[in-house]
């Protein structure tokens, strides 16, 4: 991508030098840029500098032909490498590049700088904030080592019981069963968390939904009978006013969020599972809450519980086969619609989820 921006920025100066001034239209490609950049003269002064260069070097204010060294800014480090790189520039070398790294305490800041010759009058300044790559790649390592630390667990389980079978002489029918059946456990748990991991990556790249019309009274009454199918002890009800609650959604999609909420609210729930799904049309939004009257989420885990891995109480998750991945599933579905979902403590006890889709 990198290059390909430069290149670009290099033909853009190029045809605003000629012409001497540039047009709208030309100033607006140099503006929506995601690089900040700025053009020097000769005798190192700021002949153009677009907004993302402004940001980036965290100026006060720079006026038309002011000196570049002179830039009033919050970061000088970050101004003095772009004036050394410029004098390298000025004393001959053709393109430089340079990576310049603030550290501070609360936060990091990466940002890599270009300095390219494109006359003997001009020299382009090219910033280049390297941060959203960065946390991106350390989410990744983070995401990678989340799931091998889930994976692990199970697999090591399995082994430990495979060595004790191949080392016991002799095993009880009983115990052989008790071993088989945490086996499975295991292996349907990795399953589980296997399915979610693609999903999730699926989700990282879907670009387009497949939206369309649908009655989430229709829709809430299939998943109520799916769900009674696999818990038969669970009380689920529906409430709405309307008739009919019409939303563009991606079908699919939406119905794996709302079955993964309400699976939840059956396995965190006590003995009888009681679940409402209430339907509300509002303004320019289409509201669903599944509230459930379970062990509830204590109110200082409620800020993470959407994140990748996040559980309250991570024996009992594991216990009921879960890995923490499905509100993650659930808010991207959520993101993806550009709706919203809100999670807060039921006055009943339990636990409320409001899910917010724009009409
Ligand atoms: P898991 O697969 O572990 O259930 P989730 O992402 O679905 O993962 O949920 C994350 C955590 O949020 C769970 O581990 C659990 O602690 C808590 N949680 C989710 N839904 C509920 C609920 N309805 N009631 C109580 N706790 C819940």
């Amino acid at each position: 991508m990198w290059p390909y921006f430069f290149i670009l920025i290099i033909l853009v100066c190029v045809v605003l030098f000629q012409k001497k001034s540039a047009s709208d239209y030309e100033k607006e490609i140099l503006e929506a840029l995601d690089e900040g950049l700025a053009i020097v003269d000769h005798k190192r002064r700021c002949i153009f500098f677009n907004s993302k260069f402004f940001r980036l070097i965290k100026a006060h204010q720079i006026k038309k032909n002011q000196p570049f060294d002179s830039i009033a800014t919050t970061f000088p480090q970050l101004l003095q490498e772009c004036v050394d790189l410029l004098q390298k520039a000025q004393a001959g070398s053709e393109e430089l590049l340079d990576a310049f790294f603030l550290k501070k305490e609360e936060y990091e800041m990466a940002i890599s700088i270009r300095v390219k010759k494109l006359s003997n009058q001009h020299i382009a300044v090219v910033l280049h904030d390297k941060d959203p790559e960065k946390r991106e790649f350390a989410l990744g390592k983070e995401f990678i080592a989340n799931a091998s630390h889930e994976l692990r667990t199970p697999i090591t389980i399995i082994k430990g019981f495979i060595e004790t079978l191949r080392d016991l002489p002799e095993v009880s029918d009983a115990m052989l069963e008790d071993i088989f059946e945490k086996i499975l456990r295991n292996c349907k748990r990795m399953e589980e968390m296997v399915k979610n991991l693609l999903i999730l990556t699926d989700l990282d790249h879907l670009f387009s939904l497949q939206k369309k019309p649908v009655d989430f009274l229709l829709l809430a009454d299939n998943l109520k009978h799916n769900l009674l199918q696999l818990y038969p002890h669970a009380a689920v009800e529906i409430l709405c006013l309307e008739k009919e609650a019409i939303a563009a959604i991606d079908k699919s999609l939406v119905e794996l969020a709302l079955l993964n909420l309400m699976h939840n609210a059956v396995k965190y729930s006590k003995e009888s599972p009681k679940i409402e799904i209430e339907v509300q049309k509002k303004d320019q939004e289409l509201m669903v809450s599944i509230s459930d009257q379970g062990i509830g989420i204590p109110k200082e885990n409620l800020p993470f519980i959407f994140e990748r891995f996040y559980s309250v109480d991570k024996t009992l998750s594991r216990k009921l086969g879960g890995a923490g991945l499905g509100l993650s599933i659930v808010k991207k579905i959520l993101d993806k619609h550009q709706g919203t979902i809100f999670v807060e403590e039921n006055p009943y006890g339990g636990t409320i989820f409001r899910l917010h889709f724009p009409l």
